[in-house]
């Protein structure tokens, strides 16, 4: 059989990711645009930007929108999705009167150098927010964030670092603990899941792309492809919708149960402020939006928050070009990206149906 393995559209970095994205759209006579980050450069000091691929009639009336690296590092398993989607024969002709637009790395800055936050330490999944209103703060991350961000990440520190999360699992649940975590902060610049002070470059491109991109369209089906939570290569399909909401139940009918909202705690993410999820309802407020984050189980969520607090620690009080950043940096691309085939298979053939089933729903009659 003729073809790509599912393993080759995986990208071994941003630069080639962007590049293999930009030629397989080209390719298939996509209209591509580029979008320069001005605030950011790459490690080698190269120019970063989002690349945007189209394909049909801005007048459409159904639109599908495959979005990737919203947590830079991310986007490993969501440039490889778009690949597929780009690749698959089964996507080769899709039907009239649909509109596909495929944002590659939505945050360049977090997908060049491995990071899940962008240039600005926000994480732009909870940067969403009215900046000019003061946000209360989790009473959990304000306890435990100088363990969640130490300043110092020597074998002593990490170890009573650990030792207070693990108190605070003991005490409340490890459900808690997660939330209090990752339920997005905007007091602590220096912290983890920081939502930011401004509107970060990212998120004002997105919202100029939702408005201009689907202007005219009445459904619009979108999948943000995201990694870090759950089991090893399962893709679940989280909605920010709650289960009373026609949203939820249109959801549920094209994906089926394995859909979850963070609404009802059904759901293996915590419910979090300021992500790209409100964004889409905001700026797309004439259509009928049917969006899920297709989150990829990695390792043990215990793992991949020590990825993140180190990578953090380096970024803030280390120097992450050094030599002795290396194991850091291979650390946090592994705890979202494990570089092997079963977890490859597995990521696409579950992104590959999620697309399919997407194309069935926004055609329905
Ligand atoms: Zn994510």
């Amino acid at each position: 059989m003729a073809g790509q393995a599912e393993q080759d559209y995986f990208p071994a970095d941003y630069a080639s990711g962007r590049t293999h994205f930009r030629k397989a759209a080209a390719a298939r006579g996509f209209a591509l645009t580029a979008y320069l980050n001005p605030h950011a450069k790459g490690p080698a000091g190269e120019d970063l930007t989002t690349d945007v691929a189209i394909w049909g009639d801005r007048a459409a009336e159904q639109a599908l929108l495959i979005m990737s690296g919203t947590h830079g590092v991310e986007g490993y398993a969501g440039s490889g999705c778009q690949l597929g989607f780009l690749n698959d024969p089964g996507f080769a002709n899709p039907p009239r009167g649909l509109r596909i637009v495929l944002i590659h790395a939505i945050n360049p800055y977090g997908f060049a150098w491995n990071r899940r936050v962008n240039e600005d330490n926000v994480d732009l999944n909870r940067n969403f927010v009215d900046h000019s209103v003061r946000k209360a703060l989790h009473p959990g991350y304000e306890v435990l964030k100088d363990a969640i961000a130490p300043a110092q990440l020597d074998a002593k520190s990490e170890a009573a670092a650990d030792a207070a999360l693990a108190a605070y699992a003991r005490e409340h649940g490890v459900f808690a603990l997660q939330e209090a975590i990752t339920q997005g902060q905007y007091a602590y610049p220096g912290g983890l899941y920081f939502g930011g002070a401004f509107e970060t470059w990212s998120a004002g491109l997105l919202k100029h792309l939702l408005r201009r991109e689907f202007a005219s369209c009445g459904r619009v089906a979108i999948v943000d492809v995201h990694t870090g939570l759950g089991p090893y290569g399962y893709g679940e399909l989280i909605t920010e919708e709650p289960k009373s909401s026609g949203a939820y139940a249109r959801a549920r009918r094209w994906w089926g149960d394995t859909v979850l909202s963070t609404k009802n705690g059904e759901s293996v993410s915590a419910d979090v402020t300021g992500s790209v999820d409100g964004a889409f309802a905001q700026n797309l407020l004439h259509a009928d939006v049917t969006a899920c984050c297709l989150e990829y189980g990695t390792y043990a969520t215990h793992e991949v928050f020590k990825a993140l607090r180190a990578d953090n620690w380096l970024h803030l009080h280390g120097d992450p070009l050094r030599q002795d950043a290396k194991e850091i940096k291979a650390q946090i691309r592994r705890a979202f990206y494990p570089d092997c085939e079963d977890w490859k298979e597995l990521v696409w053939a579950r992104a590959r149906s999620v697309f399919a089933q997407a194309i069935d729903g926004l055609m329905e009659p």
